[in-house]
């Protein structure tokens, strides 16, 4: 039985120890933080539960498609419930679209904003749906070492429907000519760390994904998917130590051997390194050892970085919604100032997450949990004042837009920056969500899955492929254990 280790417990680590450990080997996690799961922690204060990264809950097929692998279902550990509406998007003061569950709703909807659009919508999501079903269903499972591995017939036979040089933006706008309608179909590629006119088209499958597959939540939290990814873990006989960070892999004869950890030493086959990439190569492997030195990491695009508040107020905001997009302001001033010329935002643009609509065990009675999100440039330079300006800016615009005072309400109040991300994750300049999708760093032109120089190396997590988000981490979790296990054998 070979030992394994796996460095990191976000999701992609979850996933690779549980295919690992069904591979037979011994698997064991490390993780440098008192608990698992990585940017989907979950922290509690004053009584109320927080979610500290995710909340959008998209693409369940992609989370049920990982249980099944294991005999198992989402609901053998949690309960799911699609949110109606998914999400709203406010343009102003009772300037709002609401976007409901039911995809006939949303056609409805779209009539009644551009005349023709509900028809246009229709030919948008059929060929989203095809883009999904050959993106997320299958290239996505690709380790992506070659361009070879995408030549089957579907993909090429389909591939001017991929719409790989084409951008969302200009995607999109061929088909809806309304401002409001325009942005609603251009916000789930923000997801994807990049301005919708630097993404490939490919990627309005995110549309099909938000507009017909639905939002979903998890009752308990976006941590009950780390809870029930632990307890798959478990049972399959992993191992996790927490509070120990890796701090060196140790290497001889091109394998690596032994790691160094904050509590001590340990023997391993094989490595999954599941923590974020260039910290892993700059940190943890000696120079010859690396796949990419430092100017590489320089000219690659992230996806940005943001700053958080997590917020108790002591009454219910009855205008917010379980997911709420702020689009009160240009949102091309704040995308180029995140992305062409990096500084902190004039007018930005924020999300808000309110999980006690939906659930009320994450807040006492009668109370709102609030979670605050404002995209930034990763790397900036981040202090306790630039934060707090930054609160008082946002939260005047949601007093004004919800008609309602908060400030005064509030009972519990926490922010997370980019120092924070740094502290806690190792995170190259403070990113959030990785790299961004952009036709540069598609596939093959990402940072490798495979160390190139250490036979038993490979990495999974936001910074490779398939990318950032909840699902692609499943997905690359696995891949990367398929990869390591065909070494193994
Ligand atoms: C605020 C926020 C909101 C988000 N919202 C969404 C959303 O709504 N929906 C969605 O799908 N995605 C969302 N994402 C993206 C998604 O959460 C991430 O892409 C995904 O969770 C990343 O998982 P990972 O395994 O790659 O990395 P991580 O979760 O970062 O896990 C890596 C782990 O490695 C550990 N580690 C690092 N270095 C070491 C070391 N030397 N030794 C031991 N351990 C180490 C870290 O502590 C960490 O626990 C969000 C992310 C953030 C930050």
């Amino acid at each position: 039985m070979a030992k394994v280790s796996v460095i990191g417990s976000g999701f992609s680590g979850l996933s690779t120890a549980c295919f690992l450990a069904q591979q037979g080997h011994q698997v064991t996690v490390f993780e440098k933080n008192s608990s698992i799961g990585g940017r989907a922690r979950m922290f509690e204060a004053e009584g109320f539960l927080f979610d500290m990264g995710p909340s959008w809950y998209w693409m369940p097929d992609i989370f049920e498609n990982f249980f099944k692998q294991f005999g198992k279902t989402s609901s053998n550990y949690y309960e799911l419930e699609q949110l109606d509406p998914g999400f709203q998007m406010f343009f102003g003061k009772d300037d709002v679209i609401k976007v409901p569950a039911k995809t006939e709703d949303i056609y409805t909807l779209f009539e009644s904003i551009e005349k023709g659009s509900a028809e246009q919508l229709r030919k948008f999501l059929a060929e989203g749906e095809f883009k999904y079903k050959v993106g997320m269903q299958q290239l996505i499972y690709k380790p992506s070492f070659s361009w070879l591995e995408f030549a089957n017939w579907e993909v090429i036979s389909g591939a001017t429907k991929l719409h790989m040089f084409k951008s969302v933006s200009s995607y999109v706008r061929s088909f809806f000519k309304n401002e409001r309608l325009v942005l609603l179909m251009e916000f789930p590629v923000l997801f994807l760390g990049a301005m919708a006119n630097q993404i490939p088209a490919l990627y309005s499958l995110m549309n099909y994904a938000a507009l017909s597959l639905g939002t979903w939540y998890p009752k308990g939290g976006m941590v009950e998917i780390v809870k029930a990814m632990e307890s798959l873990a478990l049972d399959l006989g992993v191992d996790f130590v927490t509070d120990c960070e890796v701090k060196k892999i140790n290497i001889s004869d091109k394998r690596a051997k032994i790691l160094n950890t904050s509590k001590g030493i340990f023997q391993t086959d094989g490595i999954v390194a599941s923590g974020d990439y260039h910290h892993i190569e700059t940190k943890l492997l000696d120079e010859q050892f690396r796949n990419y030195d430092e100017n590489y990491w320089q000219k690659k695009t992230f996806a940005p970085s943001c700053l958080i508040f997590y917020i108790g107020v002591n009454k219910k905001i009855n205008k917010l919604e379980h997911h709420n997009l702020f689009f009160d302001t240009p949102s091309d001033d704040h995308a180029r100032e995140i992305y062409e010329t990096p500084k902190w935002p004039n007018n930005p643009l924020f999300y808000v997450c309110c999980p006690s609509k939906t659930d009320d065990k994450v807040a006492p009675e009668g109370m709102e949990n609030l979670f605050l999100l404002i995209p930034i440039a990763p790397g900036l330079t981040d202090t306790e004042e630039i934060r707090n300006e930054y609160f008082e800016k946002i939260i005047k615009r949601m007093e004004h837009i919800c008609g309602d005072s908060i400030k005064s309400h509030i009972v519990y109040k926490r922010s997370y920056c980019i120092n924070d991300f740094v502290a806690d994750y190792n995170a190259y300049k403070g990113n959030a969500y990785g790299l961004a999708n952009t036709l540069a760093q598609t596939a093959v032109l990402k940072p490798s899955m495979k160390n190139k120089k250490v036979k038993n190396i490979f990495y999974a997590g936001q910074l490779t492929v398939p990318g950032p988000g909840v699902p692609p981490a499943l997905v690359s979790g696995q891949v990367a254990a398929e990869q390591l296990n065909e070494y193994l054998n």
